[in-house]
């Protein structure tokens, strides 16, 4: 008896057999719906075998089969298929993630009719004036005079559905279906041109554009560093002229903050070709949309964040990663895969070249560069005619602070905006101060669910845990001792607005963090704010951007991260409130200052930090004489960690340590395995649960691999693999 192997979303490594009705005639790759248990499941079909290996008595047969056509591309199937094995992750999930929801939820792999509102007849002959009790209705009928609005472009427009429901009470209005969305069929390709402002290229970005150009019709990994401002987008932009010329397709991933309408929009312009974007605003249908419209090549770029690489394409010619060393790259929790590195596997299986691009490469990046397995390509100068920015180290030992602040910083802000300057300070750290101490007996005020300390809102007047979120007020007694002396201790953004405030008494201030952000719409008036030379006293932009970080820095071999962060929340200010801010990055009459201070700038950590360039020295140098501790370095080995979680501090650490013992005694253990732990991991304890892990770490990929795959199947074995919840990273970015 024929059978099917179906994957379904269920967190178990295996597929179900079921058996085939007479005359259906199910597809690898296609969806089906079975029998499951008691209910019914859309599935995946991975396989058909002419028998089960269990007796067909046992078996239920399919209740329908839901496409006739594979939903995957060849490549596509190829990819994830290999990426179940090396994530180590269960069929069913890793192929439903892949897919869009509507899909996943058994709908038809069809555009959906999109709605539009439109005026009507009477809406039409009605005198706006007439509505001017109701101002939102009365934009909402103007905003529909000029022609209808499909339902997605409202939040463009500044209406709500409301509005236009109330329109619609009133017979002003009506919402109809609008076509499927598609673009009636015209074939993009036929009146494809480039069109808006082109830049003359500098001689490096002619270069870069040069070199990938020469060779874009097979798989080629660039990595192509350059300064935020150097003018990577434009390099991606005049590749990508080439690549849509010959009718192919393109992928832009982007990291989640990168996302902003000015990148979009410089797409939108350069080209005379569909643009479509998977942002998060976007509903169910719409996803499906842009995923149909992909698969069918009606669109010709894609532009999304990470799960955007699951998209189908009919002739896709290019990959572009943009901030490549961006950890938002990395899906954090469930399937955790690196869409950096699946989108270079994917590249090599669709024979097509990738861009990596970032002002800050992830040192895996360069590493593979300087292996020669990615070629490399930078931008060393700014574009335009903007000035390479000022950088300059403060030591901060012996140095007296105000509220972490020295006084070379304070002096150099007081000159900037003596001349009428900006300044920016970044601090990774909101809220008023991270902790609260009791001065007489020591006692520090921390969240039981998590013992982290408990971060003090003085604003909210509460304490609140930044793990789990958690809060209470703020203790005006000391639960230990009694005593009255709670002192705030270290450094919030509240505080240092606080502080600064009183330092520089008539200058605007505005706070930017999670706090004061909230709020939808909140970062945008914000940066509004800023863009018009300050907080809301100000009114007159200021001439010239200039600004000085302070900056904090981790021990951990991944510390430059916070250089990135910082440089993507600029670009990311540059984007929202564009014209001006280009010149944020370097002032037009003089170079921008940036002054980072640091404990212990030692060469250590330094280099690693301050430029790409030096990062890769940094590499060449120590790869030839690597001590014991740099030599498991991730650069050079590989990395699995095992994380495991319970609620009585006994049973993680007792999986771990059985789950070591199971690969301590497989036949593939060797002596190049390194294990380590149980240990608990750098944040114990997390809403309430005790966290352990076991990191493996070994010189070949495929040899930790094997033993992985090999051992997986004796963990479920174990009693305690019931008892915790478990999950397994592989290329773990937080260890
Ligand atoms: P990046 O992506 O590296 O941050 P962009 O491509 O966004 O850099 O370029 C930064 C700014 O410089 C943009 O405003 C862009 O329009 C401008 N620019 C880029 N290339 C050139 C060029 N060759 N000549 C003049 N301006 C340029
Ligand atoms: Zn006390
Ligand atoms: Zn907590």
């Amino acid at each position: 008896m024929p059978v099917v192997h179906v994957a379904l979303p269920v967190p178990l490594a295996r597929t179900f057999d079921y058996l085939i009705p007479a005359d259906a005639h199910p597809v690898v790759g296609g969806r089906v719906r079975v029998p499951f248990g008691q209910r019914s499941a859309i599935g995946i079909v991975t396989g058909i075998s002419a028998n089960s290996a269990l007796s067909a008595d046992k078996l239920k047969t399919i209740n329908a089969i839901l496409d006739e056509q594979s939903l995957f591309t060849a490549s596509l199937w190829r990819i994830l298929n290999w990426a179940i094995g090396y994530y180590h992750y269960p069929a069913g999930e890793v192929l439903f993630h892949a897919l869009p929801v509507l899909l996943r939820q058994g709908k038809a792999a069809e555009m959906a009719p999109l709605w539009q509102w439109f005026a009507t007849e009477q809406g039409r002959a009605t005198a706006l004036e007439s509505l001017k009790r109701a101002p939102k209705q009365q934009q909402a009928l103007a905003a529909l005079l000029p022609g209808p609005l499909f339902r997605h472009e409202l939040a463009e427009h500044m209406l709500t559905e409301g509005a236009l429901q109330a329109l619609r009470v009133k017979g002003l209005s009506d919402l109809r279906p609008a076509g499927n969305g598609g673009n009636g069929g015209v074939d993009w390709r036929h009146d494809f041109c480039v069109e808006g402002e082109r830049h003359r290229l500098n001689t490096e970005q002619a270069t870069a554009v040069g070199a990938i150009r020469g060779d874009d019709e097979r798989f080629v990994p660039w990595l192509l560093a350059g300064v935020t401002g150097s003018g990577k987008t434009e390099v991606y932009l005049t590749v990508l002229e080439n690549i849509l010329s010959k009718g192919k397709q393109a992928l832009i991933l982007v990291p989640e903050i990168g996302l902003t309408p000015q990148t979009i929009s410089r797409f939108r312009e350069r080209f005379r070709a569909p643009v479509e974007v998977l942002h998060s605003a976007l509903n169910d249908s719409e996803r499906l949309g842009v995923w149909l419209k992909a698969r069918s090549g009606e669109a010709a770029i894609v532009i999304g964040t990470r799960s955007a690489l699951f998209t189908p394409f009919a002739r896709l010619g290019i990959i572009v990663i943009d901030e490549e060393h961006d950890s938002s790259y990395k899906q954090h929790e469930g399937w955790r895969y690196h869409a950096r590195d699946l989108a270079v596997f994917r590249a090599r299986e669709e024979n097509i070249p990738i861009v990596l691009g970032s002002a800050t490469p992830a040192l895996e990046s360069l590493y593979n560069a300087q292996q020669k397995k990615y070629r490399y390509l930078t931008l060393g100068r700014r574009a335009g005619n903007a000035h390479p920015a000022h950088e300059q180290l403060q030591d901060l030992k012996g140095l007296a602070l105000t509220n972490g602040m020295s006084q070379p910083l304070l002096q150099k802000m007081r000159a900037h905006l003596a001349a009428g300057n900006q300044v920016m300070l970044f601090l990774n750290r909101r809220g008023f101060a991270p902790a609260l101490l009791c001065h007489e007996c020591g006692w520090i005020a921390e969240c039981q669910r998590c013992e982290h300390f408990y971060t003090i809102h003085q604003q909210q007047r509460l304490m609140r845990c930044h793990h789990c979120d958690s809060q209470r007020p703020i203790p005006n007694q000391c639960p230990q001792c009694g005593s009255t002396q709670l002192i705030p201790v270290g450094l919030g953004t509240e505080q240092l607005e606080e502080t600064l405030g009183a330092l520089f008494p008539s200058t605007p201030i505005t706070r930017i963090d999670r706090d004061t952000t909230a709020r939808k719409g909140a970062l945008e008036f914000h940066l509004a704010q800023v863009h018009q030379g300050g907080g809301p006293a100000s009114s007159s932009a200021r001439k010239c951007w200039r600004k000085a970080i302070i900056f904090a820095m981790s021990p951990w071999y991944r510390c430059w991260t916070w250089t990135a962060r910082c440089f993507r929340r600029i670009s990311a200010l540059r984007s929202a409130s564009h014209s001006c801010i280009p010149r944020l990055r370097a002032g037009p009459d003089g170079p921008a200052s940036k002054a980072r201070s640091f404990y212990k700038p030692t060469t250590r950590t330094i280099p690693c930090c301050k430029s790409c360039c030096i990062k890769a020295i940094w590499i060449s140098r120590n790869k030839p004489s690597l001590n014991g501790r740099q030599s498991r370095f991730p650069l050079f080995t590989s990395h699995i960690l095992i994380r495991a979680e319970d609620h009585d501090n006994r049973q993680a650490a007792l999986f771990l340590e059985r789950l070591r013992q199971l690969l301590d005694t497989s036949p593939l253990r060797d002596d190049a395995l390194w294990l380590m732990g149980p240990i608990p991991a750098l944040q114990p304890k997390r809403g309430g649960r005790f966290r352990w892990q076991l990191l493996l770490q070994h010189p070949s990929r495929g040899q930790l691999q094997r033993l992985m795959a090999a051992s997986l199947p004796l963990v479920n074995t174990l009693t305690q693999a019931r008892k915790v919840k478990w999950s397994l990273d592989v290329d773990p970015i937080d260890i």
